[in-house]
């Protein structure tokens, strides 16, 4: 019998993909050995990376000036690449400083490229994003680096700074439940853990124009163009993922694409952020509801002690996954695409007899 999962990532993933691929193991279509097993100039292989590529384009409806990109490294990789190609040509980076996320990216950054914070939430315990004119950019700033949710501060950007220069996201805990307003972006990316598929991966989406000053000082992994000119084959890629992720996408489209997503999960969180507001203060959101994430819901209880128990007993009832991140505690329940409304209607219903065991 399968758990109620509510990891953070690596997370659930949809049954009916995990059964397709456990069949497929053994023998891939009649090849008498898997997909992973072959090589990635095999034609077996190609057709999935190509349809893989189609279907994301698809999914999330990316217009033809955008590449799509299958680089390994997961997003944190991506906190050095994005400043190593986009400042290329020179300029600076500026950063929404919203979280435990946003400051890796930052730090990378900065590493490489001449990159700063254009808000800092720190004044607010990072449980919110900036208002619009909040945001401050310095002359000569390349483009404005956003984390759309804060997988750890469990918060989801709803107001997206219109600050003059194009947006770069990492949307990895949102990945593909949430449209993408392609005209603000220069580049989209994220790991695909979460929402897409097992670890090993990121997924990048750049506009073509934005590698116009790329250079061929990089070495040729950390060069997106060298990725765009091969499609993602220049070497071996991350195949496992790749080959999932094509199944999970299938599935998502199914479900109505990401549209449908976005209602579902707003439909699951608001579950969940129900009962801690109906508890009389027993279960407490550190986040205004205006940003509270539709993903990782965020939530403490009166006492360390009571957290520990809460999940002891989640876990005696099959519900896993729920421990806070290690830097904040608490508790997180992570509410991914493949995660069901079943699964939160068993969380949701614990959560209220807890309480009145409890409380
Ligand atoms: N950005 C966000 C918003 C994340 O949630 C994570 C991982 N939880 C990362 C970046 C880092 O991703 P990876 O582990 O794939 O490097």
């Amino acid at each position: 019998m399968r758990v109620h999962n509510f990891g953070a990532g690596p997370c659930t993933l949809p049954f009916e993909v995990l059964a397709e691929a456990e069949k497929e193991l053994l023998d891939y279509r009649g090849a008498g050995m898997s997909l992973v097993e072959m090589s990635h100039r095999s034609v077996e292989y190609d057709a999935v990376h190509r349809d893989t590529l189609d279907l994301l384009r698809r999914v999330a409806g990316v217009p033809a000036a955008f590449d799509i990109l299958f680089v390994q490294g997961g997003a944190t990789l991506q906190f050095a690449m994005v400043p190593m190609n986009l400042l290329a040509g020179g300029g600076s980076a500026g950063f929404v400083l919203s979280g435990s996320w946003a400051k890796k990216a930052l730090d990378d950054a900065a590493l490489v490229g001449d990159a700063y914070a254009a808000w800092d939430g720190a004044g607010s315990a990072y449980t919110t994003f900036p208002a619009s004119g909040e945001v401050v950019v310095r002359e000569n700033t390349r483009y404005l680096h956003v984390t759309t949710n804060e997988t750890i501060g469990g918060i989801r950007m709803v107001d997206f700074p219109d600050v003059g220069v194009p947006l770069v996201a990492d949307m990895s805990s949102e990945y593909l439940a949430r449209p993408i307003e392609w005209d603000r972006y220069d580049l989209v990316y994220g790991g695909v853990q979460k929402n897409l598929a097992p670890s090993g991966l990121a997924v990048v989406f750049v506009r073509s124009t934005a590698l116009d000053d790329s250079t061929e000082r990089l070495p040729a992994y950390l060069r997106y163009r060298w990725h765009a000119d091969s499609a993602s084959l220049g070497n071996t890629p991350a195949m496992f993922p790749i080959y999932i992720m094509g199944k999970v996408l299938e599935v998502i489209e199914d479900r109505g694409g990401i549209e449908a997503l976005e209602r579902e999960s707003a439909d699951k969180a608001a579950a969940v952020y129900e009962v801690i507001d109906t508890s009389g203060g027993f279960y407490l959101s550190p986040v205004a509801p205006a940003v509270r994430s539709h993903m990782n819901v965020v939530f403490r209880l009166p006492s360390q002690d009571l957290e520990t128990a809460f999940l002891a007993e989640a876990r005696r009832r099959r519900m896993v996954g729920l421990k806070g991140h290690r830097s904040v505690g608490g508790i997180r329940a992570s509410l991914y695409a493949a995660c069901r409304m079943e699964s939160v209607e068993a969380l949701t219903s614990f959560m209220r007899e807890f309480a009145a065991s409890a409380g």
